[in-house]
């Protein structure tokens, strides 16, 4: 205890002379000095360690957060940025556009000066995109001291808009990013719906819908679906950084309806145009749609002679009337022409549509058009021309459609319809070159596929398209 007064009142080491205390006490200022000065070594030790580590340890894992940074959002170009810039990488942060947000209250809310908004919009084309900003849509900012230091925003899948601060100006640079695409063949077989065997399979919603618009004119994916049906579907897949991004063509499929089976194929053929098409080279998509709308039941068939419920007397009724709720749209069966749109008596309001010359098609009762739909106009098969009504003589909301060939009628349930266009003799040599091997692909261990539908394994099976090209047995 007495040193302690000692040293605190006595801090000038040449008054400090006292020969009668031991030599400890007499050196106590110096030894604490030293006691101090190895002390601070020994921390500045510690301490350059530890800055040492944070150079690594952080940087490993700052290069496994810049790897999902990048895999989610961001080119390569951005990667090296963010893991050299480690410093300010926490400083990141992601805006997720709200509904009635612009760029401008988005500044604001992050305490951005109109200024600095006015910079960086005034960067030229290459910002253009960040004054069309849509709900749901994202930008990362990264802000230091509440100055902008760099901004990203992905205005499409495949590019990247990266603005930087630098020297008090702003730059930007647009990164493109390739799309990987991979193939990838699952297998199916239904149980209650193709729905639910497509999300089995692991195709996604979309890949599903383009499945039943390929066969669409041959299944009656409502009506003829069994328990037991089962396809095989080759299609693409594009990933960006490892992540699948989307679903892009559908190569090659077969569906096996009730034991009968159908086959479709991707062909783009030399002039540039793309369809499917079965292995004859008959395109998959018919003259004409059977059906022109989605309906409840048939109320009325095609007869010679049958009473009409309002007239109660003995009328032929030369069409079909489908019953549908008010409103339901109804679509152009084939390609065609309108020759007749407006109010036509015990018809309503009525659509005639002109294909090829020698088919009329006829909808009527209908509640009204699609707009700016005239006479004279060309419509492409599934166009909705109008919507289910009940005007001119009907009891109840229905369509009324009748097909003529030639000007005869015809019912529409059952008549031959056209078949569907071949692709032209001369372009088939083209056609089984672009396609022999895909199909053959189908034929590959199809008895293993449908007899181990339950193994998952099976629909994780990638193929490279290499391989399917270089597959062997061509059909034919
Ligand atoms: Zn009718």
């Amino acid at each position: 205890m007495s040193y302690k007064v000692y040293v605190r009142n006595d801090y000038r080491p040449e008054i400090r002379w006292c020969p009668d205390q031991p030599w400890y006490h007499r050196n106590l200022n110096w030894i604490i000095c030293l006691v101090f000065a190895s002390l601070a070594s020994v921390y500045l030790l510690i301490e350059q360690s530890e800055s040492d580590n944070s150079t690594h340890a952080p940087l490993a894992n700052e290069s496994a957060m810049a790897q999902v940074d990048y895999s989610l959002t961001t080119s390569a170009r951005t990667e090296t940025l963010v893991a050299n810039d480690q410093s300010k990488l926490e400083k990141w942060q992601t805006i997720t556009v709200q509904t009635g947000e612009n760029l401008s209250i988005i500044f604001d809310r992050l305490h951005l000066s109109p200024a600095v908004l006015y910079q960086v919009v005034s960067l030229g084309e290459s910002t253009a995109s960040l004054q069309r900003l849509t709900p749901g849509e994202q930008i990362q900012f990264r802000l230091d001291e509440g100055k902008l230091q760099a901004l990203k925003y992905e205005p499409s899948l495949t590019t990247t808009l990266l603005v930087t601060a630098e020297d008090n100006k702003f730059r930007s640079e647009t990164i493109t990013t390739e799309l990987e695409t991979r193939v990838k063949e699952s297998t199916g077989v239904i149980q209650d719906s193709l729905y639910q065997a497509g999300l089995d399979a692991g195709l996604s919603d979309n890949l599903i819908m383009r499945l039943i618009n390929i066969y669409g004119w041959d299944i009656d994916f409502a009506l003829d679906i069994r328990k037991g049906d089962h396809f095989k579907i080759i299609y693409e897949e594009q990933f960006k950084h490892g992540l699948k991004v989307g679903d892009r063509s559908i190569l090659v499929t077969e569906f096996n309806n009730q034991g009968k089976k159908f086959r479709a194929v991707r062909y783009t053929s030399t002039d540039g145009q793309t369809g499917y098409y079965n292995e004859d080279g008959y395109s998959m998509r018919k003259a004409f749609l059977r059906t022109p709308l989605k309906f409840n039941r048939i109320s009325s068939g095609f007869s010679l002679s049958r009473k009409h419920p309002i007239l109660n007397r003995m009328r032929a009724h030369k069409g079909v009337d489908y019953a549908a709720p008010s409103g339901t749209p109804v679509k152009a069966t084939g390609d065609g022409n309108v020759v007749e749109i407006g109010r036509s008596g015990g018809y309503g309001n009525m659509i005639v549509l002109r294909h090829a010359g020698i088919y009329n098609t006829v909808y009527a009762h209908l509640l009204g058009f699609a707009k700016s739909l005239k006479r004279g106009q060309h419509v492409e098969q599934g166009d909705i021309i109008g919507y289910v009504g009940k005007t001119g003589l009907a009891t109840g909301p229905h369509l009324h459609y009748e097909f003529r060939v030639n000007g005869v009628h015809q019912n529409p349930l059952t008549v031959t319809l056209p078949k569907a266009l071949k692709i032209p003799a001369q372009q088939m040599p083209h056609f089984h070159q672009q396609t022999s091997s895909l199909l053959a692909q189908l034929d590959h261990n199809q008895q293993t596929d449908f007899a181990a539908v339950d193994n998952h394994d099976k629909n994780e099976l990638v193929l490279a398209l290499d391989e399917a090209k270089n597959s062997s047995s061509p059909v034919r």
